[in-house]
């Protein structure tokens, strides 16, 4: 590597986190012990998260230095590039300009590193060598199974059974870091004995190993417990991806006019648009920022807005979001990384007041946006960030329209390489759409917890 080009990394990339609490209009609801239903205080999470990350999820000071000891880390991939699509706007024919931040760079393929990396050395701070965590298609597994390895820590991941059997790949990645990998639900916890009394069939869910590992942390003093996404923390961490875009996109002179990004609990859409949604609200720029969702799992487009639990057995904090409710069973679509019924409390509030937009689309047309991208400009997105890049096609056409010269950057959250079963079920045509029935939704929603 030349010299040049380490200045320039270390130049390029943001030395502090932007926390959009210092200038959100509104605040969400203060998160509700799941027993009580007051407020939760440090001291109900301190059984499962470090102080300095309990601060975090708290605090209202703008700007977060980030430790030199996670900046090495983060200079492994850091500063990812911004590259400018134009044989995709070539291909559509349209005045837009189309940016990209790429994120798939990351060791760990995905935007997902960016947190682990933080949340498992502050735990390490603290003296806890030993982390749960779940994980739902193994993106997040994996990210945290390399930040553990990087700190000499232990990691322990519950995998929901169905992408345990169907992920092998990402498997076998957690587990050259040294994890244990356990398939949820699982033997080990009383959340999961449950659950497979119930049904020894069960394939699992994102909800279901939240809770296991949520109850393997509480129940041991050398444990804490990690979230990929959803916790004001977690997006906290995440904004060095729309910071440096930033950075990267004033060197030529560009600011956009449109910033999206795929969202499922809301941590790549919040890294991403955050810091754009400062200059929104601080200096009236002028920019839509758009979370893209799937059809089958719609949390921010028809979801309620309210409190509800993170998981299934209700032993997380009930968190004032977006929700589809708890028992909401996703169908098995293939953006496993988005299959999550409630959104982050951040992103929900700022949806809510208006600040924020959300579409959503339907998996086959996420699928062709995927191949169009990928034909264009060589790389396989993950079927996750393809929603993005739905969404920026969809825009660029109505550019197009409007005949209108308008700058997009979408964030490609991560790559492809390990969803390619899910690519050849769209290319043998098998893919189907689930627009989420209305009688369902309702049904769901009926059965939210009562505050
Ligand atoms: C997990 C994941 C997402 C969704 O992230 P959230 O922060 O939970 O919205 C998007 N893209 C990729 C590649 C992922 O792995």
């Amino acid at each position: 590597m030349s010299a040049t080009k380490i200045l320039l990394s270390e130049k390029e990339m943001p030395t502090r986190w932007y926390n959009i609490q210092a200038d959100m209009p509104n605040l969400p609801k203060p998160p509700l012990n799941p027993v009580t239903k007051q407020p939760v205080g440090p001291e109900d999470l301190s059984a499962i998260f470090p102080m300095e990350l309990i601060k975090q999820e708290v605090t209202r000071e703008r700007w977060i230095d980030i430790p030199e000891e996670v900046q090495e880390i983060y200079h492994l991939w850091r500063p990812s590039p911004v590259m400018r699509a134009k044989q995709l706007e070539k291909a559509l024919d349209t005045p837009a300009k189309i940016y990209f931040k790429y994120e798939g760079v990351s060791p760990a393929g995905s935007h997902k590193l960016n947190t682990a990396v933080p949340q498992a050395y502050f735990n390490m701070k603290e003296g806890i060598m030993r982390l749960a965590t779940e994980t739902g298609a193994g993106q997040w597994g994996v990210a945290l199974s390399q930040a553990c390895n990087f700190f000499g820590m232990k990691c322990l991941v519950y995998m929901v059974k169905v992408s345990y059997h169907q992920k092998p790949y990402r498997r076998s990645m957690m587990q050259i870091f040294g994890s244990n990998v356990v398939a949820s639900p699982s033997e080990l916890t009383e959340a999961g004995r449950k659950i497979l009394a119930d049904n020894p069939e069960s394939p699992g869910s994102l909800g279901i190993a939240i809770s296991e590992a949520v109850e393997d942390a509480a129940k041991r003093d050398d444990t804490n417990y990690a979230l990929g996404s959803v916790l004001n923390h977690v997006l906290l961490h995440q904004t060095v991806i729309g910071l440096e875009a930033k950075e990267q996109l004033a060197k030529d002179d560009v600011y956009p006019d449109i910033v999206i990004a795929c969202c499922g609990g809301g941590s790549n859409f919040g890294g991403m648009a955050f810091p754009f949604v400062y200059d929104k609200l601080t200096k009236g720029t002028n920019v839509r920022l758009i979370a893209a969702e799937p059809s089958a799992c719609p949390t921010l487009t028809r979801g309620h807005f309210g409190y509800d639990y993170g998981d299934v057995a209700g032993l997380t904090p009930l968190l004032w979001m977006y929700t589809l409710g708890t028992d909401f069973m996703p169908p098995g679509i293939h953006s496993g990384g988005l299959r999550y019924h409630g959104d982050s409390p951040l992103v929900s509030q700022l949806l809510h007041d208006g600040i924020i937009e959300a579409k959503s689309f339907n998996q086959t047309s996420v699928f062709n946006a995927a191949v169009l991208f990928a034909k264009c400009m060589g790389i396989v997105p993950a079927p996750e960030s393809s929603h993005a890049i739905q969404c920026a096609i969809e825009e660029a056409l109505a550019a197009k329209e409007a005949g209108e010269a308008k700058t997009i950057i979408f964030n490609l959250s991560g790559h492809g390489f390990l969803d390619l079963p899910s690519y050849d079920s769209f290319m043998a045509g098998k893919l189907i759409d689930y627009p989420l029935p209305e009688e369902e939704l309702k049904q769901s929603l009926a059965r939210l917890p009562q505050i």
